[in-house]
């Protein structure tokens, strides 16, 4: 399978009026630049045998379209229903001209309850998307493509946020989605090694709990997920964060330098230099590739 990066962001993305340095540049080890667009959270993946599934659809749609030359796509996943996840739908009006309408969407039944009811889907739903069903632990396949949806804690509605474990040919990836924890930590889903673990991070220091922030994975908790936690028996061969918010390692106007210098020492203090063979593949940017 093959997965770009489309998007990176929190909910709302860099904001000007909080000193959000955009776009960001970076460079990776070989010093090679890259141009980082902090657009809302989402990912392709294209399968062995040729489908495309675009995992959450958010209002920077069109232009990760555009920019990601994604053409047509098989199926979406959604992961939860927030804005950032699904605000973009609307824009697939984008694939009339291809006849592919509406296209299959997944998303757990809570899930399509809040969209329709309270979050405007309802007039796209056998126009642009099908509605098709996610249960939590009952796999589902798209081409060559294993999916396995698991509950995770995040949203205030139960049984609406949902991570996802992919698999094929042998190889195994985990996308945890936005979450706080994992429901169902003991589950035998975690206990098979993954070549890569993509995890929600949105911000560097922790506030565990429901507090302001507490929906969310930061990336000291990250840390525990990985010593101790759902993560750490067996732990990922890779691991590549996602979905920074404004809070970084230096606080308001970090960058991906910033971020990247510090989860790498982080990791390597607490031991975990094991998941990130690849350095360059430790805080997402906009087109990277990873390959499994
Ligand atoms: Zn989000
Ligand atoms: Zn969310």
């Amino acid at each position: 399978m093959k997965v770009t990066i489309l998007g990176t962001a929190n909910a709302w993305g860099p904001n000007p009026l909080l000193n959000a340095p955009w776009p960001m540049t970076g460079s990776l080890s070989d010093g090679r630049k890259i141009e980082i667009r902090r657009y809302r959270t989402a990912f392709l993946i294209e399968t062995a045998d040729g489908k495309k599934i675009l995992v959450d659809c958010g209002p920077d749609f069109s232009h990760q379209f555009r920019e990601f030359r994604i053409g047509v796509i098989d199926a979406i996943l959604v992961t939860h229903p927030h804005y950032d996840h699904v605000g973009g739908l609307h824009e697939l009006s984008l694939y009339k001209a291809t006849g592919c309408l509406p296209m299959p969407m997944y998303a757990t039944s809570a899930a399509w309850t809040h969209l329709k009811d309270d979050l405007g889907v309802s007039p796209i739903v056998g126009k642009l998307v099908t509605e098709m069903p996610l249960t939590f632990g009952q796999a589902l396949k798209i081409g060559s493509l294993t999916i396995t949806p698991f509950q995770v804690e995040h949203h205030a509605i139960d049984g609406a946020s949902a991570g996802f474990v992919f698999e094929e040919n042998g190889r195994r990836l985990l996308y945890t989605g936005d979450f706080r924890a994992v429901s169902n930590p003991d589950d035998a889903l975690f206990k098979q090694s993954f070549d890569h673990v993509i995890m929600e991070c949105d911000r560097f220091y922790g506030l565990a709990g429901p507090g302001i922030g507490g929906n969310h994975n930061s990336f000291e908790e990250a840390v525990q997920l990985l010593t101790n936690g759902v993560f750490s028996a067996p732990a990922p061969k890779q691991v590549t964060f996602v979905h920074f918010g404004d809070h970084g390692p230096k606080g308001l106007g970090s960058t991906y330098q910033d971020w990247r210098e510090n989860m790498l020492a982080g990791l390597q203090a607490n031991g975990l230099a094991d998941v990130m063979p690849d350095a360059d593949r430790v805080v997402a940017y906009e087109g990277m590739v990873i390959e499994l």
